[in-house]
């Protein structure tokens, strides 16, 4: 039996990820025979709250197979066997109380949605909210003649999150083990030592996105006023928990270990640039038209086109040092980038970046010689052209004698720093490639 729950949490406080813990704490008379999941959907729809994750955990009675996945004042223990279900009406009666009491159900921007399934819904569910925009009265069509029970609150939209993951069939996964202050604490400065996260980084293989090695901050731990004291992603469970020694901070009430789609690129889709379109994120291939110039607010801004149409792409002032990769880009070099599409004008925001191809960088040496006297010609001005004083030949701006010089930057891929990343990139690190943007830079 599942219990999905999405978009409890405002920007002022409280975490869906925290009623995880809530919610395994009143259901200890059953097993938790899953691992509890958080499935982020898509990262460019604009009324997310924070992250755009929803949490989905699976009860039952089972046998024993692993140890503890988490603490919430009881050591919890992963189950697995055979499914039986329990009574859903009665399990839904009281999941639902534990999100009436915790999560912010009469905030403007809260629109949470629980839905308690027997089975998991067409994965299309997920693929349509991580990777585009599912309408509500399609999930609600689905949830009216299925087998759940289900409840939305506000404008319901958690309906839509809950219900996508609950579809996620993990190809690619990660996992998240997040920490969870006293609640005396909450809303109070953090206590971290940032010095441990960056032993914590060193020490573990597969980790990623702990440390801007860039910006030199941590960034296991959110600023907003959650419950959350910090949470550590990769893809080895038992390195994740060693962070619970290694890191020194505040002591955490509980933790908990999440599998998720984080750091997978499931929000991305292959398209031609005719065939983006507004909020969904995009891998685009094709060639730079105009050379990167920065705009107010500090982004750099550049055109590219493939054979179907042509677009902007954008390195946003928080991708910081990135931007100083992208501004050396010149048109006719062949790249490929992913992110996220916004419209008026059409841009992509840029998460990653494959240089495919570099375009030969010439500058000019020599004005062109009189084909007639052999003498160097006299320039008419700025992209006017040549003459020759003595013979009155004129030449073309393209026949200066030209040098090739030495590019700044090298074929291959670059991403955003770790603090401009969204959740669902995936870091070249999962890919074994290892490429600061800074040490480029530099
Ligand atoms: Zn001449």
């Amino acid at each position: 039996m599942f219990i999905a729950v999405d978009d409890t949490d405002s920007k002022e406080g409280m975490c869906t990820t925290f009623l995880v813990t809530e919610l395994i704490k009143e259901f200890q008379d059953y097993d938790l025979l899953d691992l509890p999941r958080l499935v982020r959907l898509n990262p460019n729809v604009p009324w997310k709250t924070r992250g755009n994750g929803a949490i989905v955990i699976t009860l039952g009675k089972g046998k024993k197979r692993r140890g503890p996945v988490g603490h919430i004042g009881k050591d919890v223990d992963l189950f697995q066997g055979i499914k039986k279900h329990g009574n859903e009406k009665k399990v839904f009666e009281r999941a639902k109380n534990i999100l009436e009491t915790w999560a912010e159900v009469h905030h403007e921007e809260t629109n949470p949605g629980l839905v308690v399934a027997k089975e998991r819904p067409p994965e299309s569910f997920y693929q349509g909210a991580v990777k585009d925009v599912l309408r509500l009265d399609l999930i609600e069509d689905h949830l009216e003649n299925g087998d759940y029970i289900y409840q939305g609150y506000g404008k319901k939209r958690g309906l839509i999150g809950a219900t996508a993951a609950l579809s996620w069939r993990p190809d690619d996964f990660t996992y998240e083990l997040l920490t969870y202050r006293k609640k005396d604490m909450w809303g109070r400065p953090r206590i971290m030592n940032e010095e441990y996260v960056i032993e914590f980084d060193k020490k573990t293989q597969k980790t990623f996105d702990c440390y801007d090695h860039e910006e030199e901050k941590q960034a296991i731990a959110p600023t907003s006023p959650c419950p959350v004291l910090y949470g550590v992603r990769g893809e080895d469970p038992e390195e994740l928990k060693r962070s619970l020694n290694i890191i020194d901070s505040e002591e955490p009430e509980r933790w908990i270990l999440f599998l998720t789609n984080q750091g997978t690129d499931d929000h991305i889709q292959k398209m031609n640039i005719s065939e983006t379109k507004l909020w969904v994120s995009a891998k685009i291939k094709g060639k730079v038209t105009t050379k990167p110039h920065t705009i107010q607010g500090g982004h750099v801004i550049f055109d590219l086109k493939d054979k179907t149409g042509e677009m902007s792409a954008a390195a946003y002032e928080p991708t910081k040092g990135f931007r100083r990769t992208v501004e050396k880009l010149i048109p006719g070099d062949k790249v490929e980038l992913l992110g996220g599409i916004r419209n008026e004008p059409k841009t992509l925001n840029i998460e990653k970046m494959n240089i495919i191809g570099l375009e030969n960088k010439t500058v000019k040496e020599s004005n062109p010689e009189c084909p007639k006297c052999g003498k160097n010609m006299s320039s008419m001005g700025t992209d006017a052209g040549y003459r020759c004083k003595r013979c009155r030949i004129k030449a073309h701006e393209d026949l200066a004698v030209r040098r090739s010089v030495q590019r700044e930057l090298t074929e291959g891929w670059y991403e955003v720093p770790v603090s401009a990343r969204r959740h669902l990139s995936k870091p070249l690190i999962r890919d074994n490639i290892c490429r600061s943007t800074s040490r480029l830079s530099v």
